[in-house]
């Protein structure tokens, strides 16, 4: 099944990754962290693949839409299930 992205129309095989997308948390503007440089792979000791696992976007570029490895720019947890995100 080819999944395609929301935000930046393109599948999840593109080798392009996501476009960038900024992140408003708070009325503020975060920019997303690549593929590749979330914490866990540091803190769990675990080389990433070189390809999202979710998203299949290619390390160094942007995650695409409800990716489940994209981590929140502010506070470091997944972004899907993070509560910054949340404007109130
Ligand atoms: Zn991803
Ligand atoms: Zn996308
Ligand atoms: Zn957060």
């Amino acid at each position: 099944m080819i999944r395609q992205c929301k935000a930046c129309k393109r599948t999840h095989q593109s080798p392009k990754g996501c476009m960038l997308r900024p992140m408003k948390i708070k009325g503020i503007e975060y920019l997303p962290l690549p593929y590749g440089k979330e914490a866990a792979w540091e803190l769990y000791k675990i080389t990433p693949e070189p390809n999202c696992r979710d998203c299949g976007t290619p390390l160094g570029k942007y995650h695409h839409l409800n990716c489940c490895v994209e981590q929140c720019p502010l506070c470091g947890e997944q972004w899907i299930t993070c509560k910054c995100k949340v404007d109130k």
